[in-house]
């Protein structure tokens, strides 16, 4: 874990995305491209498992992540997460990109 990073010319995310305030951020859901992406990667993990293995929650690494899989296939990819240890509830849109010609 990182100490919380108070510099706003933070060079490492070279996004075009203002800064987010740690102050505005809502419990329970997923900011960032890097949350986002961690929370893709938990999600991959409890599908390689057989979506019966608990993965972490991408936000504070709790194991038992609550994944549920609603997506519209094979037009688009839906999962609702949550994580009873911090709060997280939130949902994730995957646009299925198979489906190009
Ligand atoms: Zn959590």
């Amino acid at each position: 874990m990182e100490p919380p990073m108070t510099d706003p010319d933070s060079t490492k995310s070279s996004s075009t995305e203002p800064p987010i305030e740690p102050s505005i951020r809502e419990p329970g859901r997923l900011k960032t491209q890097d949350e986002m992406r961690v929370a893709l990667r938990r999600i991959r993990m409890w599908e390689n498992g057989g979506k019966t293995e608990p993965v972490t929650c991408p936000i504070c690494g709790a194991p038992g992540l609550d994944v549920e899989d609603h997506s519209a296939r094979p037009y688009s990819e839906w999962y609702f997460v949550r994580c009873a240890s911090c709060g997280l509830d939130d949902k994730i849109h995957i646009a299925s990109a198979s489906r190009s010609p």
